[in-house]
């Protein structure tokens, strides 16, 4: 259970101080979602915050 950014990704920074577990961290080329902290802000949110504050639509589920 995690998301996964994609190479869509700006470096804006948004989804970073949103996230409850602090699973969200600026990679070496784009921001990146430690799959064992992310809860898919489960128990803190009805939706993930990561994905409602990214403007260019680059947060996915892990299929
Ligand atoms: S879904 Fe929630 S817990 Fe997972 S990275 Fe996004 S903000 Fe953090
Ligand atoms: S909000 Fe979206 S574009 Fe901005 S750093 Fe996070 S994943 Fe990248």
């Amino acid at each position: 259970m995690a998301l996964y950014i994609n190479e869509d990704c700006i470096n804006c920074g948004a989804c970073e101080p949103e996230c409850p577990t602090e699973a969200i961290t600026e990679g070496d080329d784009i921001y990146e979602i430690d799959a064992k902290t992310c809860v898919e802000c489960e128990g803190h949110f009805d939706e993930p915050q990561c994905i409602e504050v990214c403007p260019v639509d680059c947060i996915f589920k892990v299929q």
